[in-house]
């Protein structure tokens, strides 16, 4: 804990020297606490931890009192078995998003994560196993997003849930090339096809899967899809915003 108290305090010397300033609102960060997640501290209390009611099927809030919304009612059947969203993809959200994928505000990885898991803990898994034992598997950055961006933004995620809130992380979601498709078996195969993710290594019998913005779900299908054909029995979807 000292070395993480040591970080914090040149974490705020960089900010400092450097200034970043709140990702949101661009106010300056007075800080250690502030500096840690960037973001001021009336900008963070703004992202609420609660949240409403949602459609127990794919995560978005509910207009009406049932608890699947209309779309999910009509019975597009989806690969996992239940979905936490946490904030609309709009202005200020938005901004922090690019922030931090596009700018420098890498220090919203911690942000996020802490999101992440008070909001999952809110859910309480419904009705799975604790929190802590179940794996966390990223969704895989796109073919070449490492070599032109040079870092993948979930990973970082990944690596703060992992090493501040020692959250079990399993990295067994890979996204193929699709010319290494005649190097495959046949079940492998159609994976590739849907959306070149597999499942490296069998998956555990639960699992839940993360990424930073759900727009269609097609992503998380696939990933679902592949982490289920790999043995998964259940599969849980969580991403901090959607569109
Ligand atoms: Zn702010
Ligand atoms: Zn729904």
């Amino acid at each position: 804990m000292k070395t993480l108290d040591v970080y914090k305090k040149l974490n705020l010397l960089r900010e400092f020297l450097f200034p970043l300033n709140c990702a949101a609102c661009g106010r300056t960060l007075l800080n250690e606490a502030e500096a840690w997640i960037g973001l001021c501290g009336e900008c963070a209390e703004s992202f609420p931890a609660g949240r409403e009611k949602c459609c127990s099927v794919c995560g978005r809030p509910l207009i009406s009192e049932m608890d699947v919304c209309m779309n999910c009612r009509k019975g597009d059947g989806n690969m996992y078995d239940s979905m936490t969203l946490l904030y609309p993809y709009i202005g200020r959200e938005q901004r922090i998003l690019k922030a931090y994928k596009f700018g420098k505000h890498r220090a919203l990885a911690r942000f996020f994560s802490e999101k992440l898991l008070s909001a999952l803990t809110q859910d309480r898994m419904r009705g799975g196993k604790v929190l802590t034992e179940v794996p966390w598997a990223p969704v895989p950055p796109r073919a070449g997003k490492l070599k032109t961006a040079g870092w993948d933004q979930v990973e970082l995620i990944a690596v703060t849930l992992e090493k501040l809130h020692r959250v079990p992380v399993l990295r067994c979601l890979k996204r193929l090339a699709s010319k290494t498709q005649k190097e495959l078996g046949k079940s492998e195969r159609i994976t590739n096809l849907k959306g070149r993710i597999t499942c490296t290594g069998g998956a555990p019998e639960e699992v839940i899967v993360f990424d930073d913005v759900f727009t269609t779900g097609s992503t998380m299908n696939v990933c679902a899809g592949a982490l289920k054909s790999a043995g998964a029995k259940k599969v849980h979807g969580i991403c901090l915003f959607y569109s």
